[in-house]
């Protein structure tokens, strides 16, 4: 399923461009357009929906395990991993997404190994 409307379906079809990191069936993850760090990521369903609880158990089962792997990637010892869900809870695309964002420090550098293994 998928919402003609919607950027990151827009994304997931190519429509729109963006560096991918990882694609799978039902999974595809990319760089943030706005990072806020380097190598800031976000790791989405293909399945259209806008909030955790709309996406069926089957398209989240790979979610977290590639984002760990790009995490790993990233090459930061330090990151969050984030999902926000609606507007008071700063969530401002509708369609379901992780952060996963790396968090140097300032003796640590961040070895980015883009594109993934
Ligand atoms: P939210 O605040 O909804 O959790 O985060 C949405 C994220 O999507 C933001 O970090 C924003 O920079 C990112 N974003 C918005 N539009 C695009 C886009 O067209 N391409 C990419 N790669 N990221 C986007």
């Amino acid at each position: 399923m998928s919402s003609a409307a919607c950027i990151f379906c827009k994304i997931v079809k190519g429509d729109i461009p963006s560096f991918k990191l990882f694609e799978s069936e039902k999974v595809l993850a990319f760089l943030d357009i706005q990072p806020l760090s380097r190598g800031h990521a976000l790791v989405i369903p293909k399945f259209h929906g806008v909030k955790l609880t709309d996406i069926p158990d089957e398209d989240l089962t790979e979610i977290l395990p590639v984002a760990k792997r790009i995490a790993i990637a990233s090459g930061a010892e330090n990151f969050n991993i984030l999902q926000n869900n609606g507007r008071i809870a700063h969530q401002f695309v509708d369609h379901v997404h992780f952060h996963m964002i790396p968090k140097p420090n300032e003796t640590e550098g961040l070895g980015v190994q883009w594109p993934m293994q």
